[in-house]
């Protein structure tokens, strides 16, 4: 499959996406993963973008645009993949949309996930992360917990909270959900792509959105 991923934060893309790429081995691409990764390995890119990722603000779109045209040309794409926090503005969109048609593309639809605002805020307070960048597996300290001294199930390292994941940040990502991202629903609805699901467990909407799409 090659979908787009759309839904605010904490409404579960990243989880989601991990599923998807169960059922028919498409990659998951999350700019979110790529980002945290550079800003641990101390890159040039990471540098740049963890200012603005530690404030919830998101990152300029030309350094967005410069990791996917990357990304998007790596065999692993061939098979199929799974956009997941891109794109996050009307401009990535567009400049998508044009990268896509230079590289002969066609994506399959746009997946927006519905969640209702305090589901999303219960869970973005409770999220836990995996420090080990090269594991970074979601923990939830009431529905998912970590090992009982805090630790990672699958790793051992030590799961955290997110420096974008204090209060302020969190309704600062939101907002910016709402400003910037939101739009793209309309975009990608008058473009025939959109696809909604109301989505409260992730298990479930990873089995309507694989009927969903192989009809
Ligand atoms: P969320 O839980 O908010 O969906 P992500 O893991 O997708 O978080 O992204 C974390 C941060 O990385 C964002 O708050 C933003 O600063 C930056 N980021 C990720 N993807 C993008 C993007 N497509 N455009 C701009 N910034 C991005
Ligand atoms: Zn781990």
């Amino acid at each position: 499959m090659k979908i787009i991923l759309l839904g605010a934060p904490g409404a579960g893309k990243g989880t989601v996406a991990k599923l998807l790429t169960e059922m028919d081995g498409s990659v998951q691409i999350s700019t979110g993963d790529i980002l945290r990764a550079a800003v641990k390995e101390g890159s040039a890119l990471g540098r740049e973008a963890k200012g603005y990722m530690d404030r919830g603000d998101l990152v300029p779109d030309e350094l967005i645009m410069k990791i996917m045209e990357v990304r998007l040309q790596q065999p692993d794409c061939r098979k199929g993949f799974i956009l997941d926090g891109f794109p996050r503005t009307i401009p990535q969109a567009e400049a998508l949309n044009i990268l896509l048609e230079t590289l002969n593309i066609q994506l399959d639809s746009v997946v927006n996930l519905e969640v209702p605002t305090d589901v999303i805020l219960d869970r973005l307070t409770t999220r836990r992360t995996c420090a080990n960048p090269e594991c970074q597996e979601i923990y939830n300290i009431k529905s998912n917990p970590p090992t009982a001294d805090g630790k990672c199930k699958k790793c051992g390292t030590p799961v955290v909270q997110r420096d974008d994941e204090t209060e302020a940040a969190i309704m600062n990502r939101l907002d910016t959900y709402n400003k910037k991202t939101s739009p793209l629903i309309g975009f990608y609805e008058s473009r025939g792509l959109l696809k909604n699901f109301l989505s409260l467990s992730s298990k479930d909407t990873v089995a309507q959105i694989g009927k969903t799409l192989s009809r």
